[in-house]
C-alpha cells in the first residue's frame, strides 16, 4: 500500500503495521526520504541516525512474531537533542558538548525502546533549551515548515518542525517554560507538558530542575496520550517522579482566562489571537460550561513571567556549572585550570546561555538573594495557591498558547525582553507544576500566509485525563 504520511497518526499507523498493510521498514523509509528532501532547508534534524532501518527491522520481527507488540512498535519518532540515547551523540545544540556521546539511556528512551519505537534522529533546539525560536542553536536556526521565513518556535523547534514537515510521526521535546507547547502552536501540532513529576527527568539535560518536563509533540491528542502513557511513572532514578492515581471525575466547567494581562503586556497580544480565544470558547461551550476567570481576581498569575525569569536562570546557573571542559564534551585549553574554565565557558556557550548564567548568579548572590530569588519563591507559592482556588471553580483553565503566531526569523533576536514575552501564557503551568496541552485552534492570516494558532488548556496536578478528554472533544469540533 502507498503510505500517505500526511494522513497518518500513531493510532492509524499501528493498525496498518499490525494488519500488514506496510512494514515498519517501509514506514521508516518513507520518513527518511522526506527528511532527505526537506531537512537541508528546514534544519529540523541535527543528525539522522544511521541504524534507523535496523531498528525498523527489529520492530518488524516483533510484529511478525506477535511478541511484545505495543502501540509504539515500529513508530518513527524524533528526539530532542537534550534527551540521552545510549551510544549516540547528544549535545543540547551547544558547542560545549561537541564530541559528547550519551553513556546511558534516559528513562523515557528505555521505556520507548521496550515498546520497539524507532528513533529517526536528534532534533535541533535552542542551546540547552533556552529560547523561544530555535535561533539560539549553535547549528543554525530551524525554519517553520508553514512559512520558511518564520521560526518554528522553541526551544523544541526541531522536534516540532520534524513532525510538521512529515519527517517524523511524533517527537519528544522538553518543556521548562513552554518549549513543547509554543513550538507545537507555531507548527500546527498538539504539544503536551505533563504534571511536574509525572515523567522521569533521568537522562534529560537539566535546565531548570524544578520546572523541566519531557513530553510529546504529535498530530493528535490521542497520539499525545499514547506517548504519555508509555513514558509516565515513578522512576527510582528521579526522586521527584511519582505515580498519579487514575481519576474519573468528568470535566464540565472550563474557565476562560479573560482580561488576562496587565496593560503593559496586553499590547503585545495579536488581535487574531484574541479573536481565536473567543472562537475556541464557543467550541468549548458546545460540550461544557464556560466561566470567566479574571486576572484582576487572581493577581499573582500576572507575575508568572517575572517569577519564571528569576527562578529559571537561578537554576540554570547552578545546573550548567558542570560544563567546565573537564567532565563533558569540549575543552578550550588555557595556560592553567582557571583559564581552561574561562575559555571553555566563555567561548563555547552561546550568548543567551551566558546571559542566563550571569542573571542566575546575580539573583542568587548574597546581596540580592532576598530581593530576587527568595521573593520569586514566595510569589511562586502564591501562584500555586491561586491555582488551588481556581480549581474550586473550574476543572480546566483555557488561554491562548502564544501571544502571536510564528514570528519572522531574526525579528526578536536583538531584543531578549520581546523574546521572553513569547512565553507569557505557557510559563504559568511550569511555575505551578500543573499539566498543560496546546491544541491547534485555527489559523491567523499574515502576509497572505496561513499561520497556525494554538489554544492551551491547564488542569490540576495529575489530571492529564481531563486534558485528553477535553482535547479530543475540542479537536473533533475544530478540525
Ligand atoms: N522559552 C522559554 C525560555 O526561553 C522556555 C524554554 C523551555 O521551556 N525550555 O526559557
Amino acid at each position: 500500500m502507498k503510505i500517505d504520511l500526511s494522513k497518518l497518526s500513531i493510532t492509524t499507523a499501528h493498525e496498518h503495521l499490525t494488519r500488514g498493510d506496510f512494514s515498519a521498514r517501509e514506514l521508516a523509509e518513507g520518513y527518511l526520504s522526506v527528511i532527505e528532501k526537506k531537512n537541508p532547508e528546514i534544519n529540523a534534524y541535527l543528525e539522522v541516525f544511521d541504524d534507523v532501518l535496523d531498528q525498523a527491522h527489529e520492530a518488524d520481527k516483533r510484529i511478525a512474531d506477535k511478541k511484545e507488540v505495543g502501540l509504539l512498535t515500529g513508530i518513527p519518532l524524533a528526539v530532542k537533542d537534550n534527551i540521552l540515547i545510549k551510544g549516540y551523540r547528544c549535545g543540547a545544540a551547544s558547542k560545549i558538548l561537541e564530541g559528547y556521546h550519551a553513556p546511558y539511556d534516559s528513562t523515557v528512551i528505555q521505556k520507548l525502546k521496550a515498546q520497539g519505537a524507532v528513533f529517526l534522529g536528534r532534533t535541533n533546539m535552542d542551546e540547552f533549551a533556552m529560547g523561544s525560536s530555535t535561533e539560539n542553536s549553535a547549528y543554525g536556526p530551524t525554519k517553520n515548515p508553514h512559512d520558511t521565513s518564520r521560526v518554528p518556535g522553541g526551544s523544541s523547534g526541531g522536534s516540532a518542525a520534524a513532525v510538521a514537515m512529515d519527517g517524523a510521526l511524533a517527537a519528544l521535546g522538553s518543556d521548562t517554560g513552554g518549549s513543547i507547547r509554543q513550538p507545537a502552536a507555531f507548527c500546527g501540532l498538539v504539544g503536551f507538558k505533563p504534571t511536574y513529576g509525572a515523567v522521569s527527568r533521568h537522562g534529560l539535560m537539566a535546565m531548570g530542575s524544578s520546572l523541566d518536563q519531557i513530553g510529546p509533540l504529535t498530530k493528535t491528542v490521542g497520539d499525545a496520550e499514547i506517548i504519555f502513557n508509555a513514558i509516565r511513572g515513578k522512576d527510582p532514578n528521579d526522586s521527584t517522579s511519582r505515580d498519579f492515581p487514575d481519576s474519573s471525575k468528568k470535566p464540565l466547567r472550563v474557565g476562560v482566562l479573560t482580561h488576562f494581562l496587565h496593560e503593559s503586556q496586553a499590547r503585545s497580544i495579536d488581535k487574531q489571537v484574541f479573536d481565536n480565544l473567543g472562537e475556541a470558547a464557543k467550541i468549548v461551550g458546545d460540550f461544557g460550561e464556560t466561566v470567566d476567570i479574571k486576572l484582576s481576581d487572581n493577581p499573582p498569575l500576572g507575575y508568572s513571567l517575572a517569577t519564571y525569569y528569576i527562578i529559571m536562570p537561578a537554576e540554570v546557573s547552578s545546573n550548567l556549572a558542570r560544563f567546565d571542559g573537564m567532565k563533558f564534551g569540549a575543552l578550550e585549553e588555557g595556560g592553567n585550570l582557571m583559564e581552561d574554565y574561562f575559555k571553555t565557558r566563555g567561548r563555547l556557550f552561546g550568548k543567551e546561555v551566558r546571559r542566563r548564567i550571569i542573571l542566575g548568579t546575580y539573583v542568587l548572590s548574597s546581596g540580592y538573594y532576598d530581593a530576587y530569588y527568595n521573593k520569586a519563591n514566595v510569589v511562586r507559592s502564591l501562584i500555586q495557591k491561586t491555582f488551588e482556588n481556581i480549581w474550586e471553580k473550574v476543572d480546566v483553565l483555557m488561554t491562548p498558547t502564544t501571544p502571536t503566531p510564528a514570528f519572522k526569523i531574526g525579528e526578536k533576536t536583538n531584543d531578549p525582553m520581546q523574546m521572553y514575552l513569547a512565553d507569557i501564557f505557557t510559563v504559568t503551568a511550569n511555575i505551578a507544576g500543573v499539566p498543560a496541552i496546546s491544541i491547534p485552534s485555527g489559523f491567523a492570516e499574515v502576509d497572505g500566509k496561513k499561520l497556525p494558532l494554538g489554544i492551551q488548556f491547564m488542569a490540576p496536578h495529575g489530571r492529564e485525563d481531563i486534558l485528553f478528554e477535553i482535547g479530543k472533544k475540542f479537536e473533533k469540533i475544530s478540525s
